[in-house]
């Protein structure tokens, strides 16, 4: 991946967390993110920053919308939903 797409890609997510995208634009950000790990993980350090502050604003519609991209990004990134947690 070319820097200048994952600048793309990173103004797609800002957009995407504000509702704002087109589905063409999703479609795009969900192919980069689908080879791009680095993007993958900046998109996971938003979801939390946006979950941090609807809990402070106590608005229930971010966790929604995480849920959403949550389940977006379980269907295009199989290594993270195949880790599992080794316990008793
Ligand atoms: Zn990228």
């Amino acid at each position: 991946m070319n820097p200048s797409s994952c600048d793309r890609a990173r103004e797609w997510m800002s957009d995407w967390l504000a509702g704002d995208l087109s589905m063409d634009e999703q479609a795009s950000l969900e192919a980069h993110l689908s080879g791009c790990d680095s993007c993958r993980t900046v998109l996971d350090r938003l979801l939390l920053q946006d979950r941090a502050l609807g809990e402070m604003v106590g608005a229930s519609l971010s966790a929604a919308l995480e849920a959403r991209v949550r389940q977006a990004l379980a269907s295009i990134a199989p290594v993270e939903a195949t880790r599992k947690s080794v316990g008793p």
